[in-house]
């Protein structure tokens, strides 16, 4: 059910890039695996996805917490958060 929630998140605030996503022809559930399920099909879609870029910097800055965004899951999107504070901090 929470994925079908974030479902709607995206669909009521479109952004440009979302007109060329691959996971509009896909299934949505696959894209919000339940915990400890796989997100291999999700992947696979976001690995041919030519808005992949687009989606993860949109997921990375808007802190989305749940479900397959650019070919990361919620997990490798906090360490990725997390290396961006940590190369900010070591510049500054
Ligand atoms: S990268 Fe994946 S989740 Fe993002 S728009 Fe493309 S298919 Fe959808």
């Amino acid at each position: 059910m929470q994925g079908m929630q974030r479902i709607t998140t995206r669909l009521l605030q479109p952004v440009e890039w979302q007109g060329a996503a691959r996971c509009a022809e896909a299934e949505p559930e696959i894209f919000f695996p339940e915990r400890g399920g796989s997100s291999k099909a999700a992947r696979a879609v976001c690995s041919k996805c030519q808005v992949r870029a687009e989606c993860l910097e949109y997921a990375l800055n808007n802190k989305e917490q749940f479900g397959i965004w650019g070919g990361t899951s919620e997990r490798e999107r906090r360490r990725l958060r997390r290396e961006r504070v940590r190369r900010l901090r070591s510049v500054s």
